[in-house]
């Protein structure tokens, strides 16, 4: 897909930069992030700053520059303000912005409606694409049009962002762009083994002692296989919703398994949840019934009810969606 040279322009006519990704920040939010505006700065932009609301997780702090990630929007107006791995406002946890234009770089799905929606109308540039991977891929899409020579520290947060959202260049997504921007990641700097040692073999001892009490109510019927985490297995690992990030990849491995669902009890009565499917079923329909979003393979909402009513109510949405694909 061809970068408008309206987004080009945006970046190349303006100053100062806001950057923002999603709530309950993952590696390709805040890879892309960071890595956006180191190569802003490349350029010679000095006033930037990265957003998230909620804390890199403590998994992402090898993320070069992740120190400089800021909670809170400092004073004082922004040119551009770019959405960065997803596409509303509401996702990025923050009411609105002080900055005179917005962009989007995203590959999340848009809601169907979308395209004529004053959001979307509002927008300077945008560059959006379902296809992509990676919020990462974009950025990289997004440098080299700037000619920003890629260094160590940029290749090594986007090679994490696409590592990560391939699952380790596994699922559908992985196309021939992502291994072969991974290449050239590689050849700027990033290192595949430094960064696999951070993002899969530093999990922190008690998340997986909460992974074990998780998996211990692993269930399966009509193609769909999951498991929950409630607030009493987090109190008693002392452990927190950071800990669960992949949880949903376990009952997707199952054989058989059509539609893999993660319930995580986020307050008395409300869950949330990760849908992942195998290909058949897009979850990202099923995510979007009930308020959330995300991609076809991949998505996530939140449900409120006691766990028995949350699941009866997702589990006939999965079987219908299963039985019609
Ligand atoms: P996860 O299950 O790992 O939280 O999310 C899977 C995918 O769905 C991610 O791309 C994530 O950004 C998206 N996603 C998760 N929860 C929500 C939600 O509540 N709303 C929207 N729009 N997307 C979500
Ligand atoms: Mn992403």
């Amino acid at each position: 897909m061809k970068i408008s040279s309206k987004l080009l322009n945006l970046i190349k006519q303006n100053k100062s930069f806001l950057i923002v990704g999603h709530i309950n920040p993952e590696a390709d939010s805040i890879g892309s992030s960071l890595a956006l505006s180191l190569g802003l700065r490349k350029m010679g932009k000095k006033d930037i700053c990265v957003l998230s609301r909620d804390p890199v997780p403590e998994t992402l702090s090898f993320l070069p520059l992740s120190k400089t990630v800021r909670q809170k929007p400092p004073a004082g107006e922004f040119d551009v303000v770019f959405i960065v791995d997803c596409n509303e406002v509401s996702r990025t946890g923050f009411e609105g912005f002080r900055a005179k234009k917005m962009a989007v770089i995203d590959h999340h799905v848009l809601p169907s409606n979308s395209k004529t929606s004053e959001f979307y109308r509002s927008l300077s540039a945008s560059l959006i694409d379902p296809d992509a991977a990676a919020a990462g891929l974009l950025v990289y899409r997004v440098l080299t049009a700037l000619r920003v020579t890629i260094d160590k520290n940029i290749a090594t947060n986007l090679y994490t962002a696409i590592l990560t959202d391939t699952g380790g260049f596994r699922y559908s997504n992985a196309s021939a762009e992502s291994l072969q921007t991974a290449a050239c990641l590689v050849e700027a700097g990033a290192r595949p083994w430094d960064i696999s040692k951070e993002v899969y073999e530093s999990i922190p001892f008690k998340s997986m002692k909460l992974l074990g009490l998780s998996l211990a109510t692993l269930e399966r019927k009509d193609g769909i296989a999951w498991i929950n985490a409630t607030k009493h297995m987090f109190d008693k690992t002392e452990t927190t919703s950071e800990d669960c990030e992949d949880f949903v990849d376990f009952p997707r491995k199952i054989k058989d398994t059509e539609v893999a669902v993660f319930f995580r009890q986020d307050g008395g009565h409300t869950y949330k949840l990760s849908l992942r499917s195998k290909g058949r079923v897009d979850v990202q329909k099923i995510a979007r019934s009930f308020g959330g979003g995300g991609h076809v393979a991949a998505a996530g909402c939140k449900v409120t009810g006691t766990l028995k009513e949350v699941q009866d109510k997702v589990f006939r949405a999965v079987r219908k969606a299963i039985k019609e694909s």
